[in-house]
């Protein structure tokens, strides 16, 4: 979209200069031919800016094991989980003790 918009643009500066080359101002019409190829230039050249979203899923694998205390061996539910820091935490509601599920290797 911004792309067409800077086509439209430029599109118009260079018709606008055009119009001063005709007419005599030769100055003019070239700054605008600049003005033009710059627009393009600025348009076509930059970057896009990559957003790069972290998702931390908890379900799939995780929810179909049955999670149990090591400590006190009380079921552990999905609703006690934590995300801290990327990694995924486990607080037992019984003892408190907080574990860190880790992720199987998948090779
Ligand atoms: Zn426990």
């Amino acid at each position: 979209m911004e792309k067409v918009l800077a086509l439209i643009f430029s599109f118009i500066a260079f018709v606008i200069g055009l119009a001063f080359l005709i007419t005599g101002r030769v100055a003019l019409g070239l700054l605008l031919f600049a003005v033009a190829l710059g627009i393009l230039f600025l348009a076509y050249r930059r970057k896009e800016t990559v957003i790069v979203e972290q998702k931390v899923e908890i379900g799939g694998d995780v929810s179909s094991q049955l999670l149990k205390c090591r400590n006190c061996g009380a079921e552990l539910k999905k609703d006690s989980m934590e995300v801290k820091l990327g990694a995924v935490f486990i607080s037992c509601p019984y003892c408190h003790s907080q574990y860190q599920l880790e992720e199987e290797p998948k090779w």
